[in-house]
């Protein structure tokens, strides 16, 4: 039988010694706490979103109302203030244990918000008020609901440090010319900020990202998400078909098909995030689990699913796989949270970015297998049932397995690059 109290916190099926992640500070907390209070209507919308591959944008809504879309706005601009990278992963973790797809697609804003926030604060404490004006501007549009980012690099046959997405510079700016795809929440985004290959006469091509409202002339959603899973997180792709934007529009960030510590720590930050949403489907892949063996009866049995030992044994391999994956990443994330909060953190050597590179790798390695697994397992435990189309598990099934996908590194390269860093043969490019 299966020992023990089950959590008095609301969550289903959580008991408190699950040793899930919780947040440390005072803002993860309430971030957290926001994500809880959405919980109920997010799941309860997310099947017929899924079904029919449509964006949810009543969870957005929500999020705005709750201050949800703003919880990387300093508390001075009317956010929540989060800075901690661990306790952003628990509150996405949390939410999507509700929505994946959702939880997927605030990952965007939320990292574009925290990089804007960054820059803000710089300014404001080197009393450059003309610099803070245009962060803070944007900042203050976020906390009162009037301004949603999604963040496009990806496109077909290359990578993050070699778009072919081409930005030319011209009389009166730029134009921007290429196709990007997985465009995650752009079917409700205001802003799309869009890495790009820039062109200038007489230069190297540099890699550069623009800020580009998403009814600029020349931006055309194509309307054409229908994926195996994360159906509900509006990933269509975009076409940039002489798209003008002006010239301050472009933030550049190194030279074309080359790391550098700033492009390193920017994609450690930015996609170390996104691996919290896949645990957070293998806890609610294991909540599932839980009540099903809880629930479910079987003649032979005489009683509950959770007498049987092979579904106690399946449970603990669960929570075996489970406790490592939370511990991988919870890590990584707090030796960003330490390594940023150091002086001159935020600019490491190359070598120190490529060592928090490398241990977002292994927890994204970590945490994306062990959730396919998971989810697997849970299915086993429920039986039949999680087989149906309706069954939250199979929708879980389907949404873990875009995990591996996300950039950088593809599956076949984490390996070579992880015993890369090892040997200290830093990859240029
Ligand atoms: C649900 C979802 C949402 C997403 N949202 C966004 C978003 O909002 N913004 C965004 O920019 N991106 C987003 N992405 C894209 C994601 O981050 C990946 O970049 C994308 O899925 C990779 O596409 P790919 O597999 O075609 O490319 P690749 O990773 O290039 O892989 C293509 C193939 O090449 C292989 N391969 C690649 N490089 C090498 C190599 N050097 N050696 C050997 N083999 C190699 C891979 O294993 C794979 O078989 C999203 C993806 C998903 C699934």
């Amino acid at each position: 039988m299966i020992a023990g109290r089950r959590s008095e916190q609301g969550d289903d099926c959580v008991d408190a010694n699950s040793g899930e992640l919780q947040p440390n500070t005072e803002a993860g907390k309430r971030f957290v706490a926001i994500v809880a209070q959405h919980r109920d209507a997010f799941r309860e919308r997310a099947p017929a979103h899924d079904e029919a591959a449509s964006f949810p944008a009543e969870n957005i809504d929500d999020l705005k109302a709750s201050g949800g879309m703003a919880v990387f706005v300093p508390e001075e601009l009317g956010g929540l203030g989060l800075a901690s990278i661990h306790d952003w992963i628990v509150g996405l973790e949390r939410m999507a244990r509700a929505d994946a797809s959702t939880a997927i697609a605030v990952t965007m804003h939320y990292g574009v918000t925290r990089n804007l926030a960054g820059a803000w604060r710089a300014a404001v404490e080197r009393g450059d008020e003309a610099a803070a004006q245009g962060p803070a501007g944007m900042l203050r549009a976020i906390a009162a609901g009037e301004l949603v980012f999604c963040a496009t690099a990806t496109e077909a046959g290359t990578d993050f440090l070699r778009p072919q997405t081409t930005a030319e510079a011209s009389a009166e700016g730029w134009s921007i010319n290429g196709r990007k795809f997985f465009v995650t929440m752009s079917p409700i985004a205001d802003l799309a900020v869009v890495g790009l290959r820039v062109r200038e006469a007489g230069e190297e091509d540099k890699i550069g990202f623009a800020f580009i409202p998403m009814e600029t002339p020349g931006l055309l959603p194509q309307d054409d998400w229908d994926a195996l899973g994360m159906r509900a997180s509006g990933s269509q792709s975009v076409v940039f078909a002489d798209c003008r934007v002006p010239r301050e529009s472009i933030q550049i960030a190194g030279e074309w098909g080359r790391w550098n510590p700033g492009i390193l720590m920017g994609r450690t930050i930015g996609n170390v995030t996104l691996v919290a949403v896949f645990l957070g489907i293998a806890e609610r892949a294991r909540e599932l689990a839980l009540a099903g063996a809880q629930a479910a009866t079987k003649t032979k049995l005489d009683g509950a699913l959770a007498s049987a030992s092979g579904v106690q044994h399946l449970l603990g391999e669960i929570d075996i796989e489970l406790a490592a994956a939370r511990a991988v990443l919870g890590e990584a994330a707090r030796r960003l949270d330490a390594a940023l909060a150091e002086p001159g953190g935020g600019r490491p050597s190359l070598e120190v970015a490529h060592g928090h590179m490398r241990d977002y790798q292994a927890a994204k390695w970590t945490v994306n297998q062990s959730a396919i697994r998971i989810v697997s397992r849970a299915m086993d435990v429920q039986g039949g049932t999680a087989f149906m189309g309706h069954n939250e598990l199979s929708r879980l099934y389907r949404d873990v397995r875009a995990g591996p996908f996300m950039q950088p590194f593809s599956p076949t390269e984490t390996h070579e690059y992880v015993g890369q860093v090892a040997l200290g043969l830093y990859p240029e490019g």
